[in-house]
């Protein structure tokens, strides 16, 4: 067998500590987790009817690599958020059985054309053009989940040209990863290489051209770089 044309490359994540490599195969992605988000969108949550989006693998941006600003906006937001990644799969699974697919985690931004959701949500239109671009999902190296201990209070920061935008705690999230996953697993059958993207505390806004970012899931992975 051959491919007609050459296959497109394996996106894949940097590991803390090893010199493998995570494989990517999905981004799934869970909007309005932190309530005080919720609310400062003009939204509520509603935690019977999670809202799930996904981005292309290959919109990730590796740690230090630049983000290229987007075509198509004039509001690119960054939503820091914890990321996890699942190192096995299933479907229909329970909470208990969701925590052991986690392979490791990291932090990233969920990076949003603002101004293209604002007319998705008046038009109720799909999120892609919003969510999925090009360049979309900074992500960090990757801890292994047998390295971690995350705690209610670990803390999730963004600073933009050394300004604190954003900084949340994992306690204040609605649905726990746990639960994000099981839920997830209802939906889609989740594979090892799926990663996810499990919300935004409060204090998204814009990054322009120039802007060098700095997010830390405490403890665990940093994620920097610079927006051309
Ligand atoms: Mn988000």
């Amino acid at each position: 067998m051959s491919y007609a044309i050459t296959p497109p490359p394996v996106p894949s994540l940097p590991i803390i500590g090893s010199d493998q490599r995570f494989p990517l195969r999905r981004i799934f992605c869970i909007g309005r987790n932190y309530a005080e988000h919720a609310r400062e969108m003009g939204a509520t949550v509603d935690k019977d009817t999670p809202l799930f989006f996904t981005k292309p693998a290959d919109a990730v941006v590796t740690d230090g690599a630049d983000v290229v600003y987007p075509q198509a906006t004039h509001d690119l937001h960054h939503e820091v958020e914890m990321v996890v990644a699942l190192g096995a799969g299933g479907r229909d699974l329970t909470e208990q059985q969701a925590g052991a697919l986690i392979w490791g985690y990291g932090v990233g931004l969920d990076l949003t054309r603002r101004d293209l959701q604002a007319v998705a949500k008046a038009k109720s239109h799909p999120w892609d053009v919003a969510k999925a671009f090009d360049h979309s999902a900074p992500v960090s190296a990757l801890r292994p989940a047998s390295q971690v201990t995350l705690e209610a209070d670990t803390a999730l920061t963004l600073t933009v040209n050394g300004q604190e935008r954003q900084h949340g705690r994992l306690g204040d999230m609605v649905h726990s990863v746990n639960e994000i996953i099981a839920l997830l697993s209802t939906l889609f059958e989740l594979k090892a290489g799926d990663l996810i993207f499990t919300g935004t505390p409060a204090g998204v806004s814009a990054m322009q051209r120039g802007d060098r970012f700095h997010a830390a899931l405490a403890g665990v992975a940093t994620l920097e770089g610079q927006v051309v």
